[in-house]
């Protein structure tokens, strides 16, 4: 699907406990479309009463349900019916994700609808592979762990990839018998309520997969400190990551795992083959989603011959963007979440232009006749460590440029004081790429390629304020499991 008509799109709005939806709240967000600005729905705030009968029901339904007692192998044939039913329904899912969000519906139906169900069948698969195991002990003992589920995990997830993130968030949960209480982003709250229908129809049983709507102040805090919430997983903000990490400890020392920002650098060096296909990626690298991409290639650092050569590349890459409505054909460069995320880039580049930094291209809005916030592909040159736009995370097509001569210079302008979630290295010196991969303080290294395969088991996560834990991969599946020791005297 390349275009629909977003007056035409059905939004269903509410909670979603115990397998109903339930459009009850105290008091409600107004919800807008970043391609227009235009609020067309809202979405009622659950505080902390109803975020207490979500958990409730999600822990009745784990006690109750079978989820977690049922074989594991059925819970898996449940969980692949669920990912065949996304896959199937992305006529309606698709135009749903691209209206609230920031992803072009060409985008969302050939890569994150199907990346959605793969990742809950590749979940689905741990499903009857992770048990525990024996332990070797003497004879006279026989030691194990088993591997058993929290009970109930809070989620919580961003707006950037509304289903993808929070379909990483559920699928491990519920494949290791968790019942979930998600909260999605109070801008993009309205896909996954279909994901909640479709859990339904699948077979997955009411009040193993539930959604609260709000804001983090209070629907996200009060998901977090919950007392029967035995494990919270986020993705989002350092910031709220860390509030979230303080208020797990004061409700319970629970066990979290957070994927938070980044400011990721792409290192090039002179010898890096194909200064073209180099060129393009590092471009795709900071406008994909318009630079809202947690691992956005924001800082590029390059070797100080091929500089100007490379950073002339890059701004003919940027030339072919087309900014547009995420229902538009054709739409390459897609609007910022609101307008107050653009307004935070823009100060962010001004200020950074009067610390010294020169816009080599772009460096504003674009033309204001243009409804949405849309953001300008951005390179700023002249800038060192210290300049704003080098240190903030500015989740938007702004691009730094830094240059060095030796491979000590690259590594410590990598370094960032707070963030370590990924960087690419370009080069054809296979020992400098090694030298780099270990001596990157980052969760991800890439060499000579920027982002992602479909591959789930290579998991993701920060090192430093980047985060704690991983999600995907066999980490992202044990994390939701806690494991029981178990010691047996076998001389009685
Ligand atoms: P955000 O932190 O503002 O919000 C994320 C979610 O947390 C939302 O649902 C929000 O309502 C909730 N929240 C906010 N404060 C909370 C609190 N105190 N308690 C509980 N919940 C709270 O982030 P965002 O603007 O939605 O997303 C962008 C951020 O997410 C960027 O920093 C980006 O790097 C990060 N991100 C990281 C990854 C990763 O894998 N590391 C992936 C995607 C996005």
């Amino acid at each position: 699907m390349d275009q629909f008509d977003p007056g035409a799109v059905v939004v269903k709005s509410g909670h979603f406990i115990g397998g109903s939806l339930v459009d009850e709240g105290a008091s409600h967000l107004d919800v807008a479309r970043p391609s227009d600005g235009v609020a067309y729905a809202s979405v009622p705030v659950a505080h902390a009463q109803m975020v207490d009968r979500a958990v409730e029901n999600a822990s009745h339904a784990f006690r109750e349900s079978g989820w977690a007692r049922i074989a594991p192998r059925e819970r898996a044939r449940i969980l692949r019916r669920f990912a065949d039913l996304i896959a199937a329904d992305t006529a309606t899912l698709a135009p749903l994700e691209a209206l609230g969000s920031t992803r072009p519906v060409r985008d969302v139906s050939a890569w994150d609808v199907p990346f959605t169900a793969e990742g809950i069948r590749f979940y689905a698969e741990f499903a009857d592979k992770v048990g525990g195991e024996v332990a070797a002990t003497d004879h006279d003992h026989l030691g194990m762990t088993i591997a058993e589920p929290y009970g109930v995990v809070g989620a919580i997830a961003p707006w950037n990839f509304p289903l993808v993130m929070a379909s990483w968030k559920i699928a491990p949960a519920l494949a290791a018998g968790n019942a979930v209480v998600l909260k999605p982003s109070e801008m993009t709250p309205f896909s996954v309520l279909r994901l909640a229908e479709l859990a339904i129809e699948a077979g997955i049983p009411p009040g193993i997969f539930n959604v609260v709507q709000g804001d983090g102040a209070n629907t996200g805090d009060a998901l977090v400190r919950h007392p029967r919430v035995a494990k919270v997983t986020f993705t989002g903000s350092t910031r709220a990551g860390a509030a979230i990490m303080a208020a797990c400890a004061q409700s319970g020392t629970k066990p979290v795992t957070l994927e938070l920002g980044g400011k990721s650098p792409q290192i090039v060096f002179a010898d890096a083959p194909r200064l073209d296909e180099v060129a393009r990626r590092i471009a795709g690298a900071i406008t994909g989603n318009a630079g809202q991409v947690c691992v956005a290639g924001s800082r590029l650092l390059v070797e100080r011959t091929i500089a100007d050569d490379l950073v002339s590349r890059i701004a003919q890459a940027f030339t072919a963007l087309r900014a547009g409505a995420t229902w538009a054909p054709g739409t390459t460069l897609p609007p910022i979440i609101s307008e107050a995320q653009a307004a935070r880039i823009e100060s962010i580049v001004e200020r950074s232009v009067a610390e010294g930094a020169r816009a080599y291209c772009g460096g504003r809005r674009a033309d204001a006749s243009v409804p949405g916030a849309f953001y300008q592909p951005t390179i700023l040159t002249g800038v060192t460590s210290e300049t704003e736009a080098v240190r903030a995370e500015i989740f938007g097509p702004v691009l730094t440029v830094q240059t060095f001569e030796t491979e000590e210079e690259a590594l410590a302008l990598a370094s960032h004081p707070d963030y370590g979630l990924a960087a690419g290295v370009h080069t054809a010196d296979l020992g400098r790429a090694l030298r780099f991969v270990r001596a990157l303080e980052s969760g991800t290294v890439w060499v000579n390629r920027y982002g992602r395969t479909s591959d789930f088991m290579i998991p993701t996560g920060g090192y430093k304020r980047s985060g704690i834990g991983k999600d995907l991969g066999r980490q992202g599946y044990e994390a939701h499991l806690r494991f029981k020791s178990v010691l047996i005297d076998t001389r009685i």
